[in-house]
């Protein structure tokens, strides 16, 4: 083999941990011990809203409030580090992080073996795009789109910007959240559609969206995020060890 030849096939890949920054040894986009931290296994899961429960079946969410979509998947618990990367993807100009998570979510996906006609992605308000310069919502459904083949259908505008929410519960979200998002006729009617966002947190954001296509024709719709916020009441459970954790990525470079 020629050395140009070598040395392109050895560096074909980038063989950093975009996360941890360790050196990693194969072609999968995180490093062994990332993922290891990512996979913690969830006992129970709400069949509806696909968060970490308490117990089977419904979570205290949607019993008390169903939400419009068919039904909502993630990748694992919105915790450290699989949280780091979220929050490095969305609000620390890091959107080259979408591809990665975006490979979690058709991973979930294929697993699930569900279809859809169109995915479509939360939109963010015109004046929080400009700011962020990129939505990385619709990142995430822009590589998830190109490893499955699923169309990317535009039909989501935000029409308003709603207030801060991370303090809110479900019900509070879902009324400052109220007739913010409008959807295109046209693209949805009759179709089932694959609703993407980073983190579910309450769910009342992908409910909100989900009724809006619902209400413009949509005949289902699924929802897929990286990672969802266990459910409040799971909050005594064992949690990762954050200390070492922080520690790990501050000393990586993490705001
Ligand atoms: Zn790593
Ligand atoms: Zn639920």
């Amino acid at each position: 083999m020629k050395l140009r030849t070598f040395v392109q096939e050895t560096f074909r890949h980038d063989y950093t941990c975009p996360l941890c920054g360790r050196e990693k040894f194969d072609e999968t986009p995180f490093c062994k011990r990332c993922e290891t931290l990512f996979a913690e296994p969830r006992l129970f899961v709400c069949p509806k809203c696909g968060r970490r429960s308490v117990s089977e079946g419904l979570c205290s969410d949607c019993k008390h409030l169903p939400p419009a979509f068919t039904h909502c998947r993630s990748f694992a618990d919105y915790e450290p580090p699989l949280s780091y990367a979220v929050i490095k993807m969305k609000f620390h100009n890091q959107p080259f992080l979408a591809a990665p998570l975006a490979q979690k979510l058709v991973d979930v996906w294929q697993k699930e073996g569900l279809a859809a006609d169109g995915v479509c992605f939360i939109p963010l308000h015109e004046k929080r795009l400009k700011k962020r310069g990129y939505n990385q919502s619709e990142l995430l459904a822009r590589h998830f789109s190109e490893a499955t083949g699923v169309p990317i259908v535009c039909a989501l505008t935000k029409k308003k910007e709603s207030k801060e929410q991370r303090t809110l519960s479900r019900e509070a979200r879902k009324k400052n959240l109220s007739n913010c998002f409008s959807a295109d006729k046209k693209a949805v009617c009759g179709k089932t559609l694959l609703l993407i966002d980073d983190v579910i947190t309450t769910g009342a954001t992908l409910d909100e969206a989900a009724a809006t296509l619902k209400k413009a024709g949509a005949v289902n719709v699924y929802c897929l995020a990286v990672c969802a916020t266990p459910d409040p009441a799971l909050k005594n459970l064992q949690k990762p060890k954050k200390s070492f954790l922080s520690r790990l990525f501050k000393r990586k470079g993490t705001k």
